[in-house]
């Protein structure tokens, strides 16, 4: 088996150290990750510049473009054979509820999906003062546990580990995406040169308590596991929607 992992922190970042510490021995590991910081990139992609790919040791690969550039190039067998199962992260910071349409960690495991290659992302929910025990010793067995049952190609796993010793982590649940609320988020700064200034990010993230989500899971303690599919379609909508009477300048009859 061919490892891709892959982030959106950079390639220098501790967080893929500890996932390709994890996943070490499982097969053949390949990083190949942005060479700089790329949070909140989502699933951007890079079409009207050249991608610099860098060889920065046996198997270890950066690209100054985005997470899913990594993963478009890897998966396009530029740096060997395509890779048979990709790992994103493990992020510095939380990748839940709402938060995941931003996510660069997410996006890459994608784009992954969208290859048919599985995936899952990975992500501790906290800024500062990560603590790493819990991820590096619980990666291994839950990747084994992907690819060990038959699951739907398109789903990828979305893991977030709470910020806590390993000791003191209650178990695995399956979970949803939650719903948060940023307060204040927009803030805004000194004017300059005539214009507003505004700076986005600086209120406080709050989450609504709901059972069975991925907020309340990584809050009771517990690593959440939450399957992904990239299906934008609104199903209920299409079915009531084919029920109207559609003119032929698309306005009701
Ligand atoms: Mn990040």
């Amino acid at each position: 088996m061919r490892i891709l992992i892959t982030n959106d922190d950079g390639v220098h970042s501790e967080g893929i150290r500890v996932l390709t510490e994890a996943v070490r021995g499982m097969g053949e590991t390949v990083v190949m990750a942005p060479a700089m910081e790329q949070s909140a990139s989502s699933h951007s992609i890079t079409l009207r510049d050249p991608l610099l790919v860098d060889r920065l040791a046996r198997n270890v690969y950066s690209v100054d473009g985005t997470p899913t550039d990594c993963v478009v190039l890897s998966l396009n067998g530029v740096i060997g054979a395509r890779p048979d199962l990709v790992v994103s992260g493990v992020n510095h910071g939380a990748n839940m509820g709402d938060d995941v349409t931003y996510s660069g960690t997410v996006a890459a495991a994608i784009e992954a999906v969208l290859y048919g290659v599985p995936a899952i992302a990975f992500s501790v929910a906290a800024l500062e003062g990560l603590l790493f025990e819990a991820p590096s010793r619980m990666i291994r067995p839950i990747v084994e546990r992907m690819i060990a049952r038959p699951r739907n190609p398109k789903t990828i796993w979305n893991v977030n580990f709470p910020n806590i010793p390993f000791g003191e982590v209650r178990g695995i649940r399956v979970t949803r995406l939650g719903t948060r609320f940023y307060e204040n988020s927009v803030v805004e700064e000194a004017p300059r040169d005539g214009g507003k200034v505004f700076r986005i990010g600086g209120g406080k993230p709050t989450w609504k308590r709901e059972p069975e989500t991925d907020f309340q899971a990584v809050f009771d303690r517990y690593v959440s596991i939450t399957p992904i599919l990239l299906d934008l379609n609104d199903y209920e909508s299409i079915l009531t929607m084919r029920e109207w009477e559609w003119s032929r300048e698309g306005g009701v009859k």
